[in-house]
């Protein structure tokens, strides 16, 4: 392993060690195989580390006895890139392994290659290059752009066919020779039935020092905006006695624990493990609840875990907005659950909301800013409104509505701004600019990637191409907008 040789590398070999030096690990991952892996996260240490795909990928990967698979992740500052677990700079690793979870997160892998000169076409990497795998949430609704990047792409849930393709891999083998054995037959996403848990848990995750444990993966609510609806395939949920299981077996370790699934809530065995936890004496936090199905025994657990704010995701302003977006709740549920959040105590209140939907009116706006007041006037002392554009992506029934364009979208802000200036009330609006990329990325072709990939080796800020590109979606679903418009409008 090459230690760093000047200030820059040991600035970032110092990062790297302190973030290291606070995690505990629960359980023994270390791998001791000679097929070195680098599993990528391309975004910061905070997000990457509570993802629960670093920790299963970290396992599984170690528990083939050949593999020995460290983690990175994405600081735009780096330029060495130590490994989180033995130090060892990127470069002498062979396969790299990317997570994409994001749109934007491609910009950091796009970042990483071009660091260490990377081709970021497939084609044009040779033997001495590594071999680019990609992976992740992406990979569910849209992989053109990774097609064109990774040498092999692996779509959908980590499979077991993936694992025995890498296992059958030997250090020796020629980049040709790994990519074949690493390509698997999956052309649409695997989806599996095993469920993640942290392996590691460290204070600097967003999360915090909380042990993970994934309930549940996909949603049978198939709200029309949401890709985990649509795209991640069935509803599995885990046994609660399994849950509970793997608490009391890292109890030692922290009694803080944290539920992830795409909705908490809909896991049958929400109120029994929220029962135990109030009964160890656990702390107890939630991914993502839905509020038409808060119980009183999950919010008396949430309450007793010191959880001082309490979240909820109404996503449409008015009931024309919700039912459009098929989200199946009225606005009687959402004050009953304020009502139940204020019953347990809350003050604080962070409300989710989608707004800027081509057939939104005026008067769907205005109702986000009535119930923040209704919140205020509830006695909630802190009401937080996030408020993010729609968009549209691939594989839901949105896929070919267009995009909000961003003169409009500033307008719609200021329209909310203006109605909600008022003490204790807080707007978080998502990036528009971002938001513009996001809808690009998610819905970009084959053509467009080639044409972007060909921009960003030369060095060129991506961000005008993907605004012009998102413009030329738009402008192809001028149709969509009348149509769609009508058939929304009754809603
Ligand atoms: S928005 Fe939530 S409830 Fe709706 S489909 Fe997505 S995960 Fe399920």
């Amino acid at each position: 392993m090459r230690k760093p040789r000047d200030k820059r590398s040991w600035s970032e070999y110092e990062q790297v060690s302190s973030l290291k030096f606070r995690e505990r690990f629960v359980t023994e991952v270390s791998g001791f195989g000679d097929v070195r892996v680098a599993l990528i996260y391309p975004n910061s240490y905070e997000v990457g580390s509570a993802s629960l795909s670093t920790h299963v990928l970290l396992r599984k990967l170690n528990e083939l006895g050949s593999v020995r698979a460290e983690r990175f992740f994405y600081n735009k500052d780096f330029l060495k890139y130590y490994s989180f677990d033995s130090l060892t700079p990127l470069d002498e690793f062979k396969i790299w392994a990317f997570s994409v979870h994001f749109e934007l997160d491609l910009m950091n892998v796009f970042d990483i290659l071009n660091k260490f000169s990377v081709p970021l076409r497939k084609e044009e990497r040779n033997e001495f290059h590594p071999v680019i795998i990609a992976g992740g949430a992406m990979t569910y609704f849209n992989d053109n752009l990774l097609t064109e990047v990774a040498d092999v792409v692996h779509r959908g849930d980590l499979s077991e066919e993936f694992l025995d393709g890498l296992s059958a891999v030997d250090h020796w083998m020629h980049r040709k020779e790994i990519i074949a054995s690493l390509e698997t037959e999956h052309v649409t996403p695997f989806f599996s039935d095993v469920l993640g848990e942290s392996v590691f848990i460290s204070p600097d995750s967003v999360f915090g020092d909380r042990y993970l444990i994934e309930v549940g993966r996909g949603c049978f609510r198939k709200c029309r905006f949401c890709v985990a609806g649509h795209r991640y395939g069935r509803p599995r949920f885990r046994k609660s006695d399994e849950v509970f299981d793997l608490m009391d077996s890292v109890a030692d370790f922290t009694n803080r624990f944290g539920l992830v699934a795409a909705t908490v809530t809909d896991y049958p065995g929400i109120d029994e493990v929220a029962e135990h936890c109030i009964e160890k004496g656990y702390e107890l936090s939630v991914s993502s609840l839905r509020l038409d199905s808060v119980s009183d025994t999950l919010m008396k657990s949430l309450r007793l875990s010191n959880q001082s704010i309490f979240t909820i995701a109404p996503e449409g302003g008015s009931q024309r907005m919700r039912d459009a977006f098929a989200k199946g709740i009225s606005r009687g549920d959402i004050l009953s659950a304020l009502e139940l959040g204020r019953k347990h105590g809350f003050r604080r209140v962070k409300m989710y909301y989608i707004y800027g939907a081509v057939f939104e009116r005026r008067e769907d706006r205005q109702e986000i800013a009535e119930m923040a007041l209704q919140a205020s006037s509830m006695g909630y002392t802190s009401v937080v409104l996030s408020l993010n554009p729609l968009i549209p992506k691939p594989g839901t029934p949105f896929e070919e509505m267009p995009m909000e364009s961003l003169s409009g979208l500033r307008k719609y802000e200021k329209e909310i701004r203006s109605e909600l200036l008022v003490e204790g009330v807080k707007l978080d609006f998502e990036s528009l600019k971002e938001s513009q990329v996001q809808f690009a990325l998610a819905n970009i072709d084959k053509s467009h990637s080639r044409e972007l990939l060909a921009h960003v080796e030369r060095g060129v800020d991506p961000t005008p191409i993907l605004k012009k590109y998102a413009e030329e979606v738009n402008s192809k679903r001028k149709e969509w907008k009348k149509h769609g418009k009508e058939e929304y409008s009754g809603c």
